[in-house]
Parts: structure tokens; C-alpha cells; sequence
């Protein structure tokens, strides 16, 4: 199941151009990265795709959204069940129900009992912690527990594409690791991943593809590897020209826990 965005320009309120002619495919069981400095349009994009932009005060005014080569239309519920979950900037998990609620919460719109005890299995074997602190309200989580949460509550809708907004902000870099290893192994099982992030060296570790935003247009795609690479984006986006980043190194699990 592809996803292909075609020249899509989103604006809100009818001035604020977000978005201008943006193009770019997710691959089925792929993971693309889409990096970018603030408010380059990241999340504007997931918003896109996810069918949340209307809330907020944005419309799509030009280009096309297809997943399985069929529109995606912008009815978010229609959406989820489409088999697309979407994990929004800022880890909005409900922090006085506990993290067994949050993730019934999670699986609500998924009607399919059998599908919804696997995915909870699944969640389980991902995050052992939150199967230790079931009965914990989410506001008492740390941070990565929260995000790890997040991702919990959008894997109840067990999504063939999940859309990750910048999971690592906030984090500790030994946390940041363990999230790319998580992105990895949801990946591994099957599930597509389309991340944004402003932490270029985690996402190119476990992207497959890349592209850099700039103002609302696509500045630079290639394979992970080639832009971990590229000068612009090292100086840009990974802090340093000089130094070779390991970003180009075989992805494996393993890297995650040195
Ligand atoms: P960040 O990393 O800071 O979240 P971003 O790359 O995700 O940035 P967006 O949040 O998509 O960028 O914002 C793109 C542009 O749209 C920015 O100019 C931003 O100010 C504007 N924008 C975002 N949300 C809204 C909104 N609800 N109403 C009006 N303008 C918005």
C-alpha cells in the first residue's frame, strides 16, 4: 500500500502558504524521513494526510493524497480505518487515564476484536514499560513513556502507515536511540512509517529515503544514506560538516543499545 502525495499546497486561513507543490511516496512497509527547521511545514504535512488540517484552520488548496492508488479523502476517522494512524507533535496522550485507557481509547474506531487483542500484544512486546505501569496515569509517565504511549495508542488502530511527528523532541539522547529502535522494529513487523524529525541523525539512521523541507517545498531527496552525506544537511541538520556522521552505518538493532 503506497502513499503518494502529489503537488500538494496547503494553506490556513488562506494566507499562510504551509505548503507549495509538495510530491513525495511512502513506499509500502518503507520509512521515509522528512526533515526540515521550524515551521518548514513537517507537521502541516502529516495534517494533510491524517485529515486534521480543517480543525486547525487549513485547507489543501491544490494536489492529490492516494494511498493504495485510491484517493484518501479527508474524513479523519475514514482515514484511520483506511489503515492510516497518525501520532501528533507534543505526545498527546490523556493524562488522567491510566495507559491501559489510553490505549482503549486508541483502538476505539478498530471494530475488530481479534485484530485489536493482536495489536495490543504487539504493543506489549514493544514497550514491556507500559505493560508494567497499565494502571499508571499518563500524566505520571516520563517523557519517552509518554511518546512510547503515543505510538502505543495509534498502533490499537493497527495502521499499514503511521505517521510520527518529531517522536524524539524533548527526549534524552539515550531515550532518542531507543525510539529509533522502536520506529525500526514497527517498520520490521510491517508497518509502513512516514517520520518527521528534527533530529536528522536518528531519522537517517532509520529512514530508508529522506527529504528536506524548506519554506513549504521539498529542497533535497535522496536515499538516507547519500543525505547523511550531503554537506547542506550536515551543516544544516546534524551539527557539524567536518565530521563523518554514522548515519550511513548498517542499520541494525544493535546500534541502538551502545
Ligand atoms: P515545527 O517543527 O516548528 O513544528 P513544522 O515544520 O512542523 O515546524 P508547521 O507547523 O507545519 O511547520 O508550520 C508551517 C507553517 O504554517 C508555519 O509558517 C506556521 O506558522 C504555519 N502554521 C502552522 N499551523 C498553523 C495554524 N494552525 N494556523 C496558522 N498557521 C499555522
Amino acid at each position: 500500500m503506497t502513499l503518494t502525495v502529489d503537488d500538494l499546497h496547503v494553506s490556513y486561513g488562506g494566507a499562510v502558504r504551509a505548503l507549495r507543490g509538495i510530491s513525495l511516496t511512502v513506499p509500502d512497509g518503507g520509512i521515509v524521513a522528512v526533515l526540515g527547521s521550524n515551521g518548514a511545514g513537517k507537521s502541516t504535512l502529516l495534517r494533510a494526510i491524517s485529515g486534521t488540517l480543517r480543525r486547525l484552520g487549513g485547507r489543501v488548496d491544490q494536489g492529490s493524497i492516494t494511498f493504495d492508488d485510491q484517493p484518501l479523502g479527508r474524513d479523519p476517522a475514514n482515514i484511520v480505518r483506511r489503515g492510516i494512524a497518525h501520532v501528533p507533535e507534543g505526545r498527546r496522550i490523556f493524562g488522567r487515564l491510566t495507559v491501559d485507557e489510553n490505549l482503549r481509547a486508541g483502538g476505539l474506531g478498530n471494530r475488530d476484536r481479534a485484530a485489536k487483542a493482536t495489536a495490543r500484544e504487539r504493543i506489549n512486546d514493544l514497550f514491556p514499560v507500559l505493560a508494567e505501569r497499565r494502571t499508571q496515569r499518563g500524566a505520571l509517565l516520563s517523557g519517552g513513556e509518554q511518546q512510547m504511549l503515543a505510538i502505543g495508542r495509534a498502533l490499537m488502530a493497527a495502521p499499514k502507515l503511521l505517521l510520527l511527528d518529531e517522536p524524539s523532541l524533548g527526549l534524552a539522547p539515550k531515550i532518542i536511540g531507543q525510539i529509533g529502535e522502536i520506529v525500526t522494529e514497527i517498520n520490521r513487523q510491517g508497518t509502513a512509517v512516514l517520520l518527521i524529525e528534527q533530529n536528522a541523525t536518528m531519522a537517517l539512521r532509520v529512514a530508508s529515503e529522506a527529504h528536506v523541507l524548506d519554506v513549504g517545498k521539498v529542497s533535497l531527496s535522496g536515499a538516507a544514506d547519500d543525505l547523511a552525506g550531503n554537506d547542506d544537511v550536515r551543516r544544516l541538520y546534524l551539527g557539524h560538516a567536518s565530521e563523518r556522521p554514522t548515519v550511513g552505518e548498517p542499520k541494525t538493532l544493535s546500534r541502538w543499545s551502545e
